[in-house]
């Protein structure tokens, strides 16, 4: 059965994630480059805004060249953390609607839906969808190009052919006119050295690629050869790796509005972390033997350690107890808590073993039944008793989406 693949692709990602979390940065001339703590004048630049890109400004470019053809240039030091978030968040708005999933890089995957979509304009509605969910979930400042094609070849040459916020469909039937029309630069497989070997027989373009017999290609470039000749025409029998198993781990951090300095403070933000955290676990089928958390302070000074389990868990209040175990040695709250991440991996997903205990089994009976209540009444249909004064405040737009926005009401 022909295969419909689907290239999603965020345009400018890491300078439209800080563009998303801060509005005085929109519409700007921005650049990220280097990382926090580091001195940023003498590093590259990572991604440029589009506002920048129009000025010239382009990746992997000195960021004093930058300043000199842009000197109004922002330059913003990379935020990893801010980053691995938002392509989680992408990454589960694809597995939502497919049944194969390839993540490519930080902000590009690949997406089998064959089966979904049924056909081209069925794929075509699956895309807008994504980009809805996307702008709930990321923010409307980051925007995706979408490229759907009968391979993953084609598929991201045409996300690559419209920027910014493109959507791209090329049937199988326009394949052969497309692929002709596209620079052999923006093949994903046709490299500098690849590229700059073409043109010394003078291939500068796919027909003139096209012109060169299979065999003369294998030649001269053994197994790419055939691929080559292949890719020239749009064929392409690449295989899509699907990464649609088990995350490898399920995390949550907060930055406080205001650092914390008590015991019972950090508690109740650490329980309604790891409730959320157990929740995403719980959905996904999946139990946890490893537990890490992560603090950092008000002096921007961090600590963080893990630890692994013996019986696998899926339940806030084990997790929070075993974080807690973990953190309050070490905790200085002198120093004021700033931030709290708490990540569960080593997931598998088999059930957590019956336990012996009378206590324990109708524990997980409760814990059942609020999935179930909070499955058909959202997020805040229950609160532990503990927890009932922290409250959760949603936002409903920018990439703090769903972080706890904490108001401690006593
Ligand atoms: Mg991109």
């Amino acid at each position: 059965m022909p295969r419909i693949i689907m290239h999603i692709d965020f345009n400018s990602y890491f300078a439209s994630v800080e563009q998303q979390a801060n509005p005085h940065l929109r519409g700007k001339a921005i650049a990220v480059a280097g990382k926090a703590g580091g001195d940023i004048h003498r590093s590259v630049v990572t991604t440029a805004s589009r506002e920048a890109k129009a000025r010239g400004v382009k990746t992997a470019m000195a960021t004093w060249e930058a300043k000199k053809i842009c000197p109004e240039l922002i330059i913003i030091p990379g935020d990893p953390q801010k980053y691995s978030e938002i392509t989680e968040r992408f990454l589960t708005v694809c597995h939502k609607y497919a049944d194969a999933v390839e993540q490519f890089s930080t902000d590009e995957v690949f997406i089998d839906v064959t089966s979904g979509a049924g056909n081209y304009f069925g794929a075509s509605i699956l895309a807008l969808m994504i980009r809805r969910d996307l702008k709930a979930a990321c923010g409307s400042v980051c925007t995706v190009s979408i490229g759907i094609a009968p391979n993953k070849l084609v598929a991201k040459l045409a996300s690559e052919s419209v920027k910014p916020n493109g959507l791209t469909v090329v049937r199988p039937a326009d394949v052969e006119d497309f692929v002709k029309s596209r620079p052999l630069a923006d093949f994903c497989g046709i490299g500098r050295s690849t590229e700059k070997k073409l043109a010394e027989l003078g291939v500068t373009s796919v027909a003139t690629l096209r012109q060169l017999p299979r065999t003369q290609l294998i030649n001269l470039f053994k197994s790419q050869g055939s691929w080559l000749a292949d890719a020239s025409h749009g064929l392409a029998t690449d295989v899509l790796e699907n990464d649609n198993e088990a995350p490898k781990s399920i995390g949550h951090s907060y930055t406080f509005p205001h650092d914390l300095h008590t015991i019972p403070e950090v508690k109740k933000n650490l329980l309604a972390m790891c409730d959320r955290v157990a929740w995403r676990l719980r959905g996904q089928h999946l139990v946890a033997s490893r537990v890490s958390v992560y603090v950092r302070y008000g002096d921007f000074g961090s600590d963080g350690c893990a630890k692994l389990l013996h019986i696998p868990i899926n339940d806030g209040l084990t997790i929070s107890q075993n974080a807690w175990a973990l953190l309050s040695p070490r905790l200085n709250l002198h120093r004021g808590v700033r931030l709290i991440g708490i990540s569960v991996s080593d997931l598998k997903a088999t059930k957590p073993p019956t336990s012996l205990f009378r206590k324990d089994r109708r524990m997980s009976r409760v814990v059942h039944a609020l999935d179930v209540v909070q499955t058909k009444f959202g997020q805040n249909s229950w609160h532990r008793a503990s927890t009932v004064s922290t409250k959760f405040l949603e936002r409903t737009s920018g990439w703090h989406y769903d972080h706890l926005a904490m108001a401690n009401k006593t």
